[in-house]
């Protein structure tokens, strides 16, 4: 028998060698900090960690990033009140497990408040992600080695059409679609003789950011002509649709909207599908059970269902404020001589915008730097630049903070002086910055 060698700190490693070099030393730095700790140690841990991350996103620092939002505090709630234990299979009148009359009830009520504020026949929420509804997506309408066309990551287009994501693990054969870079989307006459030439089942549109609505009703055309369907991908862009500010794709000839719930939509972390035709409704219901949730969270589901309400009542007016303040932001920016990005339609129609990062090196190494700054932001590609050359901004949460048209120059200034200066000084600006913001808008009171 050989003895085992007790690593010492330096050597320690979590064996996971298949990570960058960054992620093994930080999570070896974790483990090896804790190495003494006892049960009793690591739950303190826990719930000081908690806090940590509230004081980090509620009180010290400005999230910029539209993939990230605040929730409704009752929504908050709705997630630790017992409902995300029971296990709840089957649909509402016909369960498998007993017990289930309230949420069931839950279950019903959320899907329908979500078809009224998209103004769909069908929703799915038994979703657990916006990657695993793209999944849904492409299962209720294409065979493994069948062909796509999606958008490429230059204009926004997500992993999860690509190899690396659900549509390459589900074994599509994916192309992607050469673009207009003017308006931030698909070039239109490549996409037809694309499709002409490759015949796909599906064509997808949306993207990580979205400047400019997508020509949805052309790409239903062209869908039209080679027996494709569509699918718009609203993870990021829902909140356009939701708050009327963009026409909703299911009303221009998408067949399938996805989206996260978590991001402009400000709900819970999830997915959702929505879809009128009732074929695929009937598929995309099968996917969800007994196919891929089996039992599903019924507290995600609560949340969902108040999110919706406040988007009911509120979704018009924090829609606007999203839009507008993106473009005072824009403005502010360049008045700075920050490089904005534009297109045709000018720095953006919608809750996000994106700054040419390539002079600090690209998105990642530019928001690296406003971390100290306290200004949480991240990379996104841009036409032309590369696949992370952008630093994507967005307004979905400090617009929720109370945040106005009014506070975009003081806030460009940050980001400028964060960018351009030494961080950590603008950090403690953006923290009292920061503090003036201490009360949710667009929920229900
Ligand atoms: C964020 C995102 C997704 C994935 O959503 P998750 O909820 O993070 O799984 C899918 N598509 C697009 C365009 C996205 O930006």
């Amino acid at each position: 028998m050989s003895t085992i060698a007790t690593p010492t700190p330096t050597e320690t490693s979590t064996g996971r060698a298949w990570l960058a070099a960054d992620s093994q030393v930080r999570e070896a730095a974790i483990l090896d900090a804790l190495a003494e700790a006892d049960s009793d140690a690591l739950a303190a841990r826990i719930d000081t960690l908690i806090d940590r991350n509230r004081v980090i996103h509620e009180w010290e620092s400005i999230n910029l990033n539209p993939a990230s939002n605040v929730m409704n505090p009752r929504a908050e709630a709705a997630l630790g009140a017992g409902l995300s234990s029971r296990a709840s299979l089957g649909h509402a009148g016909g369960k498998y497990e007993m017990g289930l009359e309230a949420i069931e009830e839950i279950e019903v009520i959320a899907a329908d408040l979500a078809c009224r504020v998209f103004g769909a026949r069908y929703a799915e929420i038994r979703v657990g992600s916006g990657a695993l509804a793209n999944l849904y997506a492409f299962m209720a309408t294409c065979q493994p080695g069948d062909s796509i066309i999606v958008p490429p990551a230059s204009i926004g287009g997500h992993i999860t059409h690509r190899p690396g994501g659900a549509a390459g693990l589900y074994g599509l054969d994916i192309h992607e679609c050469p673009i207009d870079a003017e308006h931030f989307t698909v070039d239109l006459d490549a996409l037809s003789e694309l499709a002409e030439r490759i015949r796909p089942k599906l064509i997808t549109i949306g993207a990580s950011l979205n400047l400019m609505p997508h020509p949805v009703a052309e790409i239903r055309a062209i869908a039209d002509r080679v027996g494709a369907d569509v699918l718009f991908d609203a993870a990021h862009a829902c909140g356009m649709f939701a708050g009327g500010m963009w026409a909703n794709p299911l009303d221009e000839g998408a067949d399938l909207m996805t989206m996260s719930t978590y991001k402009s939509l400000g709900g819970p972390a999830g997915g959702l599908v929505l879809t009128n035709r009732a074929d695929l409704a009937e598929r995309i219901d099968a996917i969800a059970y007994p196919g891929l949730t089996a039992n599903f969270d019924a507290g995600k589901t609560a949340a969902l269902a108040i999110t919706m309400l406040d988007w009911l009542e509120h979704g018009h007016a924090y829609a606007l404020a999203m839009v507008a303040t993106a473009s005072a932001l824009a403005g502010s920016l360049a008045d700075l001589r920050l490089p904005v990005h534009s297109t045709v339609g000018g720095y953006t129609t919608s809750h996000q915008l994106a700054v040419d990062a390539t002079e600090w090196g690209g998105g990642h190494e530019a928001a690296l730097r406003l971390r100290p700054a306290n200004l949480l932001a991240c990379a996104i590609g841009l036409p032309g630049r590369g696949d992370m050359a952008g630093l994507r901004v967005g307004t979905p949460e400090i617009v929720r903070w109370g945040m106005t048209v009014d506070d975009m120059p003081e806030l460009a200034g940050l980001i400028a002086d964060g960018l351009r200066t030494d961080p950590s000084p603008v950090g403690l600006r953006t923290s009292a910055f920061r503090q003036r913001f201490t009360t949710l808008r667009y929920i229900r009171s």
